[in-house]
C-alpha cells in the first residue's frame, strides 16, 4: 500500500498540518471530510494518541471532540491534567466510516493495519517535533502502531514503558471502550481506572521521565 510522505522541510506542526491536509498517500481520504490532525503546545510534556477520529471529529476537523472526547476532557480533569497543555493526536488522520441504513450517522470502521502503516510517518513527525516526555496510547490500535501487533492492553497497562523511540510510554484503553461499558458500575469503574492511568502518565511527566 502506497504511505504517506510527510515532506522533509515540514518542520513545524503547522507546517506538517498544513501537508498532511492534502495528503493522498492511501485511499482513506477519498471518503473522510478532511485530514484531522493533532492539537495542542508544541512543546507539550504529554502526547495522547488514539486510533483515528470519529464522526464529530471528522466534521469538526479537531481530534477528540466528540463523546469519546468529552469523556476524555472529564478524566482528564478529574486526574489533575489540563488538557490546553497536551498534544492530542490519532495514529490515523481521517475518520475511516461505514454507512448505515436509513440515513442513521456514519459509524467508525476500524482501519486496517496495512492503513495504519501508511498513515503513520505524520504521527511519527509529530512525536519527533513534539518530543514529549511522556506518551499515552489509547486503545489497541494506538498501542499496536508503537509496540507492534502482540502488544495487549490488559498486560501492557499500568506499568511505564519505553516506546522503540527512548519515550516513557502508558497504555490504557480508549475513552470510547468506557462509552460502549454496560450499566452504571461497570462504566465508573472503567473511569476510575481510566483517570488512574492518566494520573500516572501525568506524574510521570512531571517527573520528566
Ligand atoms: S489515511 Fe493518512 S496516509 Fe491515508 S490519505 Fe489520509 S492522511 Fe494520507
Amino acid at each position: 500500500m502506497p504511505a504517506a510522505r510527510p515532506p522533509e522541510k515540514a518542520t513545524t506542526l503547522d507546517a506538517l498540518r498544513r501537508a498532511a491536509a492534502s495528503c493522498t498517500g492511501c485511499d482513506l481520504y477519498k471518503r473522510a471530510t478532511q485530514t484531522v490532525f493533532g492539537e495542542g503546545p508544541p512543546r507539550a510534556s504529554i502526547m495522547l494518541v488514539g486510533e483515528q477520529p470519529g464522526n464529530e471529529e471528522d466534521l469538526a476537523g479537531r481530534p477528540f471532540v466528540g463523546p469519546a472526547g468529552r469523556l476524555l476532557d472529564k478524566a482528564l480533569v478529574q486526574a489533575g491534567l489540563d488538557r490546553r497543555q497536551i498534544y492530542v493526536t490519532n495514529i490515523v488522520k481521517p475518520f475511516k466510516w461505514k454507512a448505515t441504513e436509513g440515513g442513521k450517522p456514519r459509524i467508525h470502521e476500524k482501519p486496517s493495519r496495512g492503513e495504519v502503516e501508511a498513515c503513520r510517518p505524520w504521527f511519527d513527525k509529530e512525536l519527533w517535533l513534539v518530543q514529549p516526555k511522556v506518551l499515552v496510547c489509547l486503545g489497541a490500535t494506538a498501542a499496536a502502531a508503537i509496540f507492534g501487533p502482540a502488544v495487549r492492553v490488559g498486560t501492557a497497562r499500568g506499568r511505564a514503558l519505553s516506546s522503540p523511540q527512548g519515550i516513557r510510554t502508558f497504555v490504557t484503553v480508549h475513552p470510547s471502550a468506557i462509552l460502549r461499558m454496560r450499566g452504571d458500575a461497570e462504566r465508573a469503574a472503567g473511569m476510575r481506572r481510566f483517570v488512574a492511568d492518566l494520573r500516572r502518565a501525568g506524574s510521570a511527566a512531571r517527573r520528566g521521565r
